[in-house]
């Protein structure tokens, strides 16, 4: 989508510290970290939010984005302390990219349940 922040991001038009890449999601560090690591795994394919991933081709876009995320988790060495996948969906979530995003957490302690 030509005016979606995170699409422009996986085109490379808007720069960000991209840490891994595949041909189904992307995978970069957050602008206002939250935790000594705060990555942003999305897919490469405009959905909005988890609430439109429904059908039989969102929810393998869903599936494929959590196995990367798994994938970048082990990468950056979180799996020993644990870490927190997260999306927020919609204003009472806090949502402020609508394209798809879980946010990876991980690095320190994480309080329960989040504010
Ligand atoms: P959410 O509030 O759940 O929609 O999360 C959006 C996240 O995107 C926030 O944590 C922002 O810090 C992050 N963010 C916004 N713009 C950028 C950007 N250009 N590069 C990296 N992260 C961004």
């Amino acid at each position: 989508m030509a005016d979606c922040l995170f699409c422009r991001i996986v085109a490379g038009e808007i720069p960000a510290k991209i840490v891994k890449r595949s041909e189904d999601a992307v995978a970069f560090r957050d602008l206002d970290p939250r935790a000594p690591t705060h990555v942003l795994v999305i897919p490469t394919r405009h959905i909005a939010a988890v609430r439109d991933a429904g059908g039989e081709e969102g929810e393998r876009a869903v599936g494929r984005v959590l196995g990367f995320a798994a994938e970048v988790a082990t990468e950056l060495g979180l799996d020993a302390g644990g870490y927190r996948l997260v999306t927020n969906t919609g204003k009472d979530a806090g949502q402020s990219v609508d394209h798809l995003h879980f946010h990876l957490l991980g690095g320190r302690k994480l309080s329960w349940p989040p504010g």
